[in-house]
């Protein structure tokens, strides 16, 4: 037992700071699974469908991902750290809102490496992969450029949208398209390479 908990121990001094959570979540103990529930604001590791890093939640792009978790079978709320500045947040409960889907924000209670967001289910749904990947790099993978990921938020030219959407349509909800009027006033395609 007691080499167990070394063990656990240790690996929580090595790894990612979620990752240590969940793998600790895993061995039980009610120490650890409070730490779980704070890291995963305030619902535990096995209600968790989805859920953002801090500075996840920073960037400037909506994670099509959460759009998606928001219409699991099993949804229940969308739980936001609010502990991040509201410059950051709004956009999630703008798209909460919009899917009338509800959410609530919980203060951080002093643990630094909870999660930005959560969308947790009404019980265990016991998901696997609850991490969301990287969008820069997933779309990085995808072939789009830097400079079109960037402008995540903005409005683009027909042909920096279309390139996007067929790359990757849940990205849809980052980007609109320049207007004729736009262009008239001079606005300018920002994802453009020239
Ligand atoms: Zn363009």
């Amino acid at each position: 037992m007691l080499n167990d908990t070394n063990k656990i121990c240790q690996v929580w001094n090595q790894k990612d700071a979620l990752e240590q959570t969940l793998l600790a979540g895993l061995h039980g103990g009610p120490e650890i699974k409070k730490e779980e529930k704070q890291a995963y604001l305030g619902v535990f590791r096995e209600q968790v469908i989805a859920f953002l890093t801090q500075d996840q939640v920073k960037e400037a792009a909506l994670y099509p991902e959460i759009a998606e978790a928001l219409e699991h079978e099993k949804f229940q709320k969308l739980i936001i750290n609010s502990s991040l500045a509201a410059y950051y947040t709004n956009k999630y409960q703008t798209l909460a809102r919009e899917k009338n889907k509800a959410y609530t924000m919980v203060a951080d209670a002093d643990c630094a490496r909870a999660a930005g967001l959560v969308v947790a289910g009404s019980e265990a749904v016991d998901l696997q992969d609850i991490a969301v990947d990287d969008r820069r790099l997933r779309l990085q993978k995808l072939g789009v450029s830097e400079k079109l990921i960037a402008s995540a938020g903005k409005k683009i030219c027909e042909t920096c949208l279309n390139s996007i959407l067929s790359l990757d349509p849940r990205e849809a909800i980052n980007y609109s398209g320049l207007t004729w009027l736009d262009r008239l006033t001079g606005e300018r395609c920002p994802a453009h390479q020239d």
